[in-house]
């Protein structure tokens, strides 16, 4: 590994605080004089501008991603005896939040297009679940990389089966499908506000969103010890709470999601541009969905020779996943998988490579990655 600083590093959280830095500075000075830290004002003020923002009733901040994955299967009463269908090709939260629910995963793969889960196999799943499985009681479509998975197929698929749809959005803060909002298409969605995603903390975070009130409100209660009521658990809850700083920085960030959104589908423009006539494969993009590129994602054969190439010149790429969840050590064998065995999980997971993207990188920066791939 070479120790030369990166002119362009692939992701870069400082720099998005940077752009924001008196917004940012002044949100913090106001949750620190407030003298409450935790589920207070700012916390109650991000639920209500993010629910707003999003285009849906109900919004619960939680810990983190993983959090917000498992509270919602637990809300909806999935745990012990349910499986889940999921991909492979995801962060492996997505996977362990399941576990954490205390259900079972099946991992179905992915339409190599577009990397999100496969609908065709997913129904087939369905309709024929792999012996020794419990019943399928929910889906969770990732939508990779920010953009949409194929919702239309796939909530016809989990109506058909009585599933539930579990939005996991943690890449598709502002994604799109037809015009309208990711996260407000299935019984719940579930967001990561980790630092480099598209709405991102200065720590850990998430938000669960949700059309349904009684949801939200077990929600709220499952995240803090069950208490409906202080000090009164009436369900087995857990301490998974989106601190009132975090909420605060996150109020200030919101307000500009949209415009940063954009600026990251101009970055991808100049790269396709860049990439036309290449023998470098560009992301593919659904032609009914609005990409809000979490990641720009592109498929290689020789990735590490690519990688290394990128690396000379200063500019960081990344690798996301290269290990499929069902042959990382902790899964390996013992994951229940549908019929295509993920074997597009495994192949993309040989060859994707993830370019520099966030805002803040000048046209410069982009001009610089477009050079050095051509
Ligand atoms: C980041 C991420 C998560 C997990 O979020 P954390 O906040 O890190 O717990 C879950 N799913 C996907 C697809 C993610 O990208």
């Amino acid at each position: 590994m070479t120790s030369t600083p990166l002119s362009v590093p692939q992701a870069n959280p400082g720099a998005g605080y940077r752009a924001l830095k008196p917004e940012i500075d002044a949100a913090i000075q106001r949750a620190l004089a407030s003298g409450w830290y935790v589920l207070g004002e700012e916390g109650r003020g991000f639920e209500r501008e993010f629910a707003a923002w999003l285009g849906i009733p109900h919004a619960v901040g939680c810990g983190n991603g993983t959090d917000a994955l498992a509270l919602a299967l637990r809300a909806l009463g999935i745990g012990p005896g349910c499986a889940v269908a999921t991909v492979s090709h995801t962060a492996v939260a997505t996977v362990a939040a399941i576990e954490m629910a205390g259900a079972t995963p099946v991992l179905i793969d992915i339409d190599p297009r577009h990397y999100t889960i496969d609908p065709v196999e997913l129904d087939t799943v369905l309709a024929h679940p792999p012996a020794g499985l419990p019943p399928i009681r929910a889906v969770i479509p990732v939508h990779l990389y920010g953009q949409a998975a194929d919702l239309d197929a796939i909530a016809a698929t989990c109506d058909r089966h009585g599933a539930a749809m579990i939005e996991d959005c943690s890449q598709a803060h502002g994604a799109t499908l037809h015009g309208r909002t990711v996260g407000t298409f299935g019984q719940v969605a579930c967001f990561s506000l980790y630092p480099t995603k598209n709405l991102g903390a200065l720590g850990d975070g998430g938000v669960i969103a949700t059309a349904d009130t009684a949801l939200a409100e077990r929600l709220a209660a499952l995240r803090q010890y069950g208490w409906r009521r202080h000090y009164i658990s009436e369900d087995i809850g857990v301490n998974s709470r989106l601190d009132e700083l975090q909420a605060a920085i996150l109020r200030a960030k919101l307000p500009h999601l949209h415009a940063q959104n954009a600026r990251r589908a101009a970055i991808a423009a100049r790269y396709d541009a860049a990439l036309a006539g290449t023998a470098i494969t560009p992301p593919a993009r659904r032609p009914e969905a609005g990409h809000v590129f979490h990641q720009y994602v592109i498929r290689v054969p020789d990735r590490a020779a690519l990688q290394a190439r990128l690396r000379e010149r200063g500019i960081g790429t990344g690798v996301h996943y290269p290990v499929p969840v069902h042959l990382q050590a902790a899964y390996c064998g013992r994951v229940a998988l549908g019929p295509a065995a993920c074997r597009e999980s495994e192949r993309a997971a040989a060859e994707v490579l993830s370019l520099p993207m966030y805002p803040e990188l000048t046209d410069a920066q982009v001009d610089q990655v477009c050079t050095a791939l051509t």
